[in-house]
């Protein structure tokens, strides 16, 4: 959203005068912008820290996948650890992009999008 305010600043609109009303309205978007932006990002720290401490996640399906367990098995080394699903190979260091539900369903690993931005 900061970034949407601050792109309208820079691209040009001819006059000055419609310039300068561009600025003032951006100018007063502008902490509320940031604001919403900080929230967001908190939100979304405060929820991949939660499920990363969960011991239980429900697949699309609504069925219960235990996150922590013994033998989990890293896609990329082979290496057999036991832990949470959602957490790093300690071999490699490789995270699951996801663990899958008896069902068939495959639940997405919040800490594999965060490794991958
Ligand atoms: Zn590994
Ligand atoms: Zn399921």
């Amino acid at each position: 959203m900061t970034r949407r305010l601050l792109f309208v600043l820079g691209s040009p609109h001819g006059r000055w005068s419609i310039q300068l009303m561009v600025l003032m309205v951006v100018v007063a978007l502008l902490p509320w912008a940031v604001l919403i932006d900080l929230a967001r990002w908190g939100w979304r720290r405060w929820r991949i820290a939660r499920l990363l401490g969960a011991e239980t996640v429900r697949c699309p399906r609504g069925h219960t996948v235990v996150l922590v367990a013994p033998g989990w098995q890293c896609h990329t080394c082979g290496f057999v650890y036991s832990g949470s699903g959602f957490h790093s190979c300690p071999q490699c260091g490789t995270v699951a992009a996801y663990v899958s539900c008896a069902c068939g369903c495959s639940v997405p690993n919040p800490l594999f999008e965060l490794v991958q931005s």
